[in-house]
């Protein structure tokens, strides 16, 4: 790798870092030294693979303060945040550790079909995939890597990985609490550089059996269409919705809202980007969200005072901009925010959203929120349910068969009752319906995708 490329913030633009630019070459010698790392990982004893990573999570850990202010640097989110993220990666990779362990299979009860006696026994057996493949985000760029590479690492897979060009220094300084845990070499790589020239390099290659990617649904749509034979995980785009009912605690929605909305500055998967809200209580529930968004401070990501930071770069930030004003062209009102300074945007309100609009149908990955009306629970089921998305989705009720209505009538792949989307715990299975995506990311449920099933039967004879 010859070509080197620098690393800026999204708030000031200084230089952050410098990185390498991996070219398609580089690419296929990663995926050759994976092959051959693969070959002893596998072997290496479960037991050895999780002392290794609880070695790791000890550093990150160490590290964490140092992490928080290079995700803060390089992606603009605030330092409070930033440390928050930071501050789950020796847990993600705990919990791989174990969960790689606990490689369980089953008997099968052969003599149960028609034909087969006790002579035979049949088991299953969990193996690692092989070489994966780890395409991440710059949205969270400790999180978003470790659910990848910690429990692939866990069960004995190697893993090239390729982070999002504006957020490389995060994964390599992950990178580095594994290879000074001792984590053989080969086992990990790290690849930086554009995903438009490597992605298909990495993608396409035979010797990669699994794709685990998140990012774009336009992104993961041309994976899927050019991976070939092997297995696929892609946790792509949303436009989530939260329902809050006419018996809906107010002020509690009101406040969940103005959270789930707006950290990251919208920039989440699980972001609030729709609300569904009673039309016997619409006026009460703006009342009572409008303080709570004005109060955010938004700014310098590094000032302790700041809750919320930039987002990614100026062209995104324009185009969040242009979107909203295409929304309030489309009929919508703009309660508070929207104002462009920089990369940064004001959190936004924005009401009377016709929830056929590009507001509400397109992901908008940005600091704002989109309010319908409804009549009903089933209508306001309905319109969370009317987008192309299906990630995550929220409802605000006391009551219990709305509440029961909406966990078996949403389409989404993660539902909150009483809180909205934007909630995840480590261990949860994690994942898309529809155009949001393919198989569940949460550790255990990785540690699944990342592994395959064979069958085993072994043929006695009667006695
Ligand atoms: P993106 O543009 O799709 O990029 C994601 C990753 O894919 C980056 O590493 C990117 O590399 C790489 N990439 C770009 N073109 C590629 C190609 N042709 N082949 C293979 N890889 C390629 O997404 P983003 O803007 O970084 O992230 C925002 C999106 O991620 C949103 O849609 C958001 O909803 C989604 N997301 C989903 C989840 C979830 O769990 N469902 C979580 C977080 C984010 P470069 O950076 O070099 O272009």
């Amino acid at each position: 790798m010859s070509r080197t490329e620098t690393v800026h913030s999204p708030f000031d633009g200084r230089v952050v870092g410098e990185v390498a630019v991996a070219s398609v070459a580089d690419a296929e010698i990663a995926i050759s030294q994976a092959a051959k790392a693969f070959e002893s990982w596998r072997r290496t004893p479960a037991n050895i693979r999780a002392t290794i990573l609880m070695k790791a999570a000890q550093l990150a850990d160490e590290r964490s303060e140092a992490i928080a202010q290079i995700i803060s640097a390089e992606n603009g989110k605030s330092l409070v945040e930033a440390r928050g993220e930071a501050s789950r990666s020796g847990e993600i990779i705990r919990l791989a550790a174990f969960e790689g362990s606990q490689l369980y299979g089953h008997t099968l009860p052969l003599d149960a079909n028609k034909g087969t006696g006790l002579e035979k026994l049949g088991f299953t057996l969990r193996q690692p995939v092989g070489v994966v493949v780890a395409i991440s985000p710059f949205n969270y760029p400790a999180l978003l890597v470790l659910h990848k590479i910690a429990p692939a690492l866990a069960v004995g897979n190697s893993v090239v990985l390729k982070p999002a060009r504006t957020t490389p220094l995060t994964a390599l300084a992950l990178a580095q609490c594994f290879y000074d845990a001792g984590l053989p070499e080969g086992v990990l790589q790290v690849i930086t550089g554009s995903g438009a020239t490597l992605g298909d390099a990495l993608v396409m290659d035979s010797r990669v059996r699994k794709v685990s990617f998140t990012g774009s649904t336009a992104t993961g749509t041309h994976i899927a269409s050019v991976a070939g034979v092997k297995k696929l995980s892609l946790e792509l785009g949303s436009s989530c919705p939260v329902v809050v009912l006419d018996d809906a605690d107010i002020e509690y929605a009101a406040n969940a809202v103005a959270l789930g909305g707006y950290i990251n500055a919208g920039q989440v998967c699980i972001s609030v980007q729709r609300v569904i809200v009673h039309e016997k209580v619409m006026a009460d529930f703006i009342a009572a969200l409008k303080p709570k968004v004005e109060a955010i401070v938004v700014g310098d990501p590094s000032a302790e005072s700041t809750k919320v930071g930039t987002l990614i770069s100026e062209a995104e930030a324009l185009r969040v901009e242009s979107s909203i004003a295409q929304a309030i062209n489309d009929g919508a009102k703009l309660i508070t925010g929207g104002e462009r300074t920089g990369t940064i945007i004001s959190p936004a309100i924005i009401t009377e959203v016709n929830p056929l609009a590009s507001i509400a149908q397109d992901e908008l990955f940005g600091p704002a929120v989109a309010i319908s009306s409804a009549t009903s629970a089933t209508e306001a089921i309905a319109l969370a349910n009317n987008t192309a998305y299906g990630l995550g989705a929220g409802i605000f009720t006391k009551n219990t068969d709305f509440a029961i209505q909406a966990a078996r009538e949403i389409d989404a792949g993660i539902i909150h009752i009483n809180w909205t989307p934007l909630w995840r715990a480590d261990l949860m299975p994690y994942g898309g319906l529809k155009s949001s995506g393919v198989g569940k990311e949460g550790v255990r449920s990785t540690v699944e995708e990342m592994t395959e099933e064979k069958t085993i039967i072994l043929h006695g004879r009667p006695w």
